[in-house]
């Protein structure tokens, strides 16, 4: 099972990206789990990773992709993955896609986790993470608006876009996301 989890911040990736994992026996990768990871280890490039994260921007698209790249491939290699984050910018999605053709994975369907922008804010306010202040909160859900939310048209395009409403509590959700994937 191949699937991608897109959602504003607060919409519920990590907590679906688990149990979706957990149903279908393969890896749950949160892209910014890895990015954290990597920001942790004291290089200067975890550094500069650490600043984008805290300010609520965009890691840029060719550090993502060499970070998040090697992870995925091993994943698919184990069975498949649940991608949580990534992709998250359209060039992002282009190059996975092209790689995804090389290597002759497709994915089975990206999930589109809607939430109210109210219920976001709230969620992210309870969680306490550094990022998770108001200025930073409002700045991630522009950038969600301005550069993530194109990918929902583009996978819809690609006809493997599944929406859900993901205000509802986490069980109903994944029972709603797994009656929803396409027969395979
Ligand atoms: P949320 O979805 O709640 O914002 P994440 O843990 O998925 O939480 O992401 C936190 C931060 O990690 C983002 O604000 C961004 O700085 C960085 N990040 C995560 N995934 C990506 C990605 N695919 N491309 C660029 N930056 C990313």
């Amino acid at each position: 099972m191949r699937l991608l989890l897109l959602a504003a911040p607060g919409g519920g990736k990590g907590t679906q990206g688990e149990r979706l994992a957990s149903h279908f026996g393969v890896r749950h990768i949160s892209s910014g789990d890895v990015l954290r990871a990597a920001a942790g280890d004291g290089s200067p490039a975890g550094r500069e990773v650490t600043a984008y994260q805290r300010r609520g921007d965009l890691v840029p698209d060719q550090t993502v992709l060499n970070l998040l790249l090697p992870v995925v491939a091993a994943a698919a290699a184990h069975g498949g993955y649940i991608l949580d984050g990534f992709p998250r910018t359209l060039p992002q999605a282009i190059t996975a896609a092209e790689i995804g053709v090389q290597l002759d994975l497709t994915l089975n369907a990206t999930i589109y986790l809607h939430v109210p922008e109210p219920v976001l804010v709230q969620r992210l306010l309870a969680r306490a993470r550094p990022d998770d202040t108001p200025d930073v909160i409002r700045h991630r859900l522009q950038v969600f608006t301005d550069t993530t939310s194109p990918l929902i048209e583009y996978y819809r395009n690609r006809g493997i876009l599944v929406e859900v409403n993901a205000d509802q509590p986490p069980e109903s959700i994944t029972n709603e996301i797994i009656a929803s994937l396409p027969a395979s």
